[in-house]
């Protein structure tokens, strides 16, 4: 598997609006566009910073999978995605390799692109990401 780049950083937030008037009022850095993804219970605000990007992220739902992470551990990191070629190929292989997968197969994500998530168990105790866009 090839991987690119850091495609972006998750931060889970309580307040989009909230948490911009720090990234853009006093870090100066611009929000580009809002989406909410209705089947993972969030809305997303991405801040691009040269070639990757920050991607903060609120729940819509306390029942969501962010609501449910910041009720136990509060705001604050949430995941680091990587940029693959191929997300169908590079899954493939970390099975073949025994690493355990969240997403055994590419589900969609913000902006058209294909996501999948791998264990935290298998990534050192982060939620990894990998993307294709
Ligand atoms: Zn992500």
């Amino acid at each position: 598997m090839n991987v690119k780049k850091i495609d972006h950083i998750g931060i889970a937030v309580e307040s989009i609006q909230e948490a911009l008037k720090f990234y853009e009022e006093m870090l100066g850095i611009k929000c580009t566009g809002i989406e909410e993804v209705a089947s993972q219970k969030v809305k997303m605000a991405f801040l691009p910073i040269g070639e990757s990007e920050l991607e903060l992220l609120e729940s819509t739902d306390p029942e969501g999978p962010i609501g449910k992470f910041i009720a136990k551990r509060g705001q604050g990191l949430h995941h680091i995605a990587l940029r693959v070629d191929n997300l169908e190929d590079a899954l493939n292989e970390l099975k073949e390799k025994g690493v355990r997968l969240i997403d055994e197969k590419p589900r969609p994500g913000a902006g058209g692109a294909k996501i999948a998530f791998v264990h935290p168990k298998s990534s050192n105790g982060i939620l990894l990401e990998l993307c294709e866009r």
